[in-house]
């Protein structure tokens, strides 16, 4: 199910000698231990975990030091570069192992709450944040509804303060780990009904409270059951819930949006870094006309141009860590990078398909999942046309 990952072309490690060391340790825990786990449970990319084995999972990854590595260093973080974290998650993506997105626990874990430990109160801290630092808590991110998806800020799920608490209504659309997800973070409208100026402010919301019920059901077109809906009927969530000042929300939520962004890469190149090495693979295998079809000219040059262009993209997205590294705000090259490695990554992947021949489009084969799941990037987070609309804005704004 995993594949131990030798990099394609020799070269010097382009992180530091710690990245080196966390990445030779995680790769242990997945091709290992964590191999060994899906194996006994059955566990594939179509086939996910219940909430049982996911935690069993964020615990051990919690007590080997990876789960909180994300996390700022006063809050037990490793306090990484971009660029380091960057590659550690590229390795992780590259295992193959269907547990890749829970070694840190992306989906409902420490990346969800890192950059609100600032703004949290001691209250807020000692019941939300530390016990998903701690692998106790699984919490998600709740943005998005039916009428509020690349336009963020238009979200109708509606927040009204009465007393001590707020009255919260709506429906929250694709929210990632809720369905095994203790609480979220939630981000509604606490604008007066009749007013012009949008206000959106960011609750902690529990997901066990009468009145919140998540919404399964549906399948992403990778075959994951990993996204629901959370629906909110006059749940009421304490004042003491809220996170910053009321119409603080979307700044909270997005204010780390550029590092974010270029976050999803490495995952993207890891997954689209495997989907070349089966093509290759592959290729070197398939016999036809008496020979390997890697011997003809046009699979190498389906192959050069797969290796070509994974190479560009990485080296925008590590290009893009430096400088983020260095302090710069990279708010066009983050985009950029979004932008130039899903849809790379999705080439990759549909020229792999293509080398495969009729095995690729067979369900099963890695590479027709690793299809599906890359064709997802250059929606999530921020679809492709949105990132060139930041990209256009940063351009004409620099003139
Ligand atoms: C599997 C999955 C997991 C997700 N996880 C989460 C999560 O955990 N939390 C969360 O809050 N959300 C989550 N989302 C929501 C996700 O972020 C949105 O789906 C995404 O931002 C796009 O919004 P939309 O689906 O409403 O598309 P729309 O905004 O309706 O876009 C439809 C089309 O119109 C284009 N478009 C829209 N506006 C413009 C414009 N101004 N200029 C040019 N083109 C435009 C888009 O590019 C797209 O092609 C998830 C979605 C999925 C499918």
């Amino acid at each position: 199910m995993t594949t131990a990952s030798k990099p394609l072309f020799d070269g010097p490690f382009e992180g530091s000698p710690r990245a080196a060391e966390i990445i030779a340790r995680v790769q242990d825990f997945l091709h290992g231990e964590l191999a060994e786990l899906a194996r006994a449970h059955g566990v594939d990319h179509e086939h996910g975990a219940d909430r049982a084995l996911l935690q069993q999972v964020w615990r051990r990854s919690h007590a080997m030091g990876f789960y909180g590595m994300t996390l700022p260093e006063q809050m037990g973080g490793l306090g990484l570069p971009v660029l380091d974290h960057v590659l550690v998650k590229e390795a992780i993506y590259a295992s193959g192992s269907p547990f890749a997105p829970h070694v840190f626990g992306e989906l409902s874990g420490p990346p969800r709450v890192g950059a609100l430990a600032r703004q949290a109160t001691p209250q807020q801290m000692a019941q939300f944040i530390v016990p998903v630092a701690q692998a106790e808590m699984a919490i998600c991110f709740a943005l998005t509804e039916a009428e509020a998806g690349s336009d963020a800020g238009a979200v109708q799920t509606r927040a009204v303060l009465d007393g001590e608490h707020y009255v919260v209504n709506g429906r929250k659309r694709f929210i990632s780990g809720s369905p095994f997800a203790d609480a979220a973070v939630l981000l509604a409208s606490t604008a007066a009904e009749d007013a012009d100026e949008r206000e959106v402010t960011a609750f902690f919301v529990d997901l066990h409270a009468p009145g919140v019920r998540v919404e399964t059901g549906y399948k992403t077109m990778a075959g994951q059951s990993s996204t629901g809906d959370i629906v909110l009927e006059d749940c009421r969530v304490p004042l003491a819930n809220r996170i910053g000042a009321p119409g603080r929300g979307l700044a909270l939520a997005l204010g780390r949006i550029s590092v974010n962004r270029l976050l999803h890469c490495p995952a993207m190149l890891g997954l689209a870094q495997l989907a070349l090495r089966d093509a290759r693979d592959y290729a070197l295998q398939r016999r036809q006309f008496g020979r390997s079809i890697a011997q003809f000219q046009a699979i190498q040059h389906m192959l050069a141009d797969m290796a070509t262009e994974l190479a560009a993209a990485r080296a925008l997205m590590l290009g893009t860590a430096r400088a983020l590294d260095a302090g710069g705000a990279a708010r066009a090259e983050t985009s950029m990078a979004k932008l130039f490695c899903s849809e790379t990554a999705f080439r990759v992947a549909d020229r792999a398909v293509q080398i495969h021949g009729g095995e690729g489009i067979v369900q099963g084969r890695r590479v027709e999942f690793l299809f599906r799941m890359l064709r997802m990037y250059r929606v999530l987070t921020g679809t492709s046309e949105i990132q060139k609309n930041t990209i256009a804005k940063e351009l004409l704004a620099s003139a």
